[in-house]
């Protein structure tokens, strides 16, 4: 029984001991951590901030053109969010027809002149009947035909621009492009005054660069709905039945004012019966500025 009690109290005064030990060592580590910590505040600290503000002020100071040193092309590196791609800018519209809701309008449109044969001959028609078309004029063909721009002007027609000589504008480069629209947009301002809110471009193709290109330019784009193929020799009776069966309210009609003369006499003929026809369902005559509540000119 003595001896179970020794041996316990040996047990107990070793436990005792080694749980010493372990007391003493956080006692030994606590002035070995401040000791580190007050070396690295005094010693490695002052060096660190100050290199980073050096590179700064050497920044600022530097005069433009510098080459700049290591530190400050790496504090120079812009934050991430600059290198985040902008959104793309929103698709340019292009318009095709009006709006349904605005009624039965239609607007009959003429490309390609003026000229001096087939031009007067639909406008005595449009006058005899008080309609208001579109005329989206070539350049160089209104260099041509002064007078005829005014009258269309005159009468009451909007104007739009359909390129300076008719180039296929995919085979053109953006500056091209951008310089047949403009020549086109100066040559009908100097002569009639006004300078197009619309452009059609010549096969009504255009790819994306070229229509920022128009939007830039501050004008809308606008093809059409009906394609009547008059320039291709469509007979006035296929004329009539096309448009009756693919014009709805808002729609805008591609017919031609310039051409061969063969080919417009059947536009010609066609519009003489195509008027009444439409007025006969109930359409009203508008101007494309006016379907597609845009105005007539640029300010
Ligand atoms: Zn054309």
């Amino acid at each position: 029984m003595l001896m179970e009690q020794a041996s316990n109290e040996r047990k107990r005064m070793t436990q005792m001991r080694r749980t010493r030990k372990k007391r003493r060592l956080p006692r030994l580590l606590l002035p070995l951590i401040v000791l580190a910590f007050a070396g690295w505040v005094v010693i490695v600290r002052p060096f660190a901030p100050h290199a980073e503000r050096n590179a700064l002020a050497s920044d600022a100071s530097r005069p433009a053109g510098g080459a700049p040193s290591e530190t400050v092309a790496a504090v120079e590196k812009p934050p991430a969010t600059a290198n985040v791609p902008k959104p793309p800018l929103a698709p340019v519209k292009v318009y095709y027809n009006g709006l349904a809701k605005d009624g039965k309008q239609v607007a009959l449109t003429f490309d390609d002149g003026p000229d001096g044969v087939a031009t007067p001959k639909i406008l005595d028609i449009l006058k005899a009947n008080h309609i208001k078309a579109t005329f989206f004029i070539v350049g160089k063909q209104a260099k041509a035909h002064p007078d005829m721009v005014r009258r269309i002007v005159k009468e009451g027609h909007a104007i739009g621009n359909h390129s300076w000589s008719h180039p296929d504008f995919g085979s053109l480069s953006t500056q091209d492009a951008k310089k047949q629209i403009e020549d086109t947009q100066d040559e009908i301002e100097a002569i009639a005054g006004v300078r197009p809110t619309l452009f059609r471009p010549p096969y009504g193709a255009l790819n994306d660069d070229k229509k920022a290109a128009v939007r830039d330019l501050d004008m809308a784009i606008v093809d059409w709905s009906v394609d009547t193929r008059d320039w291709a020799g469509t007979t006035p009776p296929n004329i009539l039945k096309l448009v009756n069966k693919e014009l709805y309210p808002g729609g805008i009609i591609l017919q031609h004012c310039a051409g061969e003369q063969e080919h417009l006499s059947n536009t010609i003929a066609a519009l003489k019966q195509l008027i009444p026809a439409l007025r006969k369902q109930g359409y009203a005559f508008v101007t494309v500025p006016k379907l597609l509540h845009l105005p007539d000119s640029q300010s």
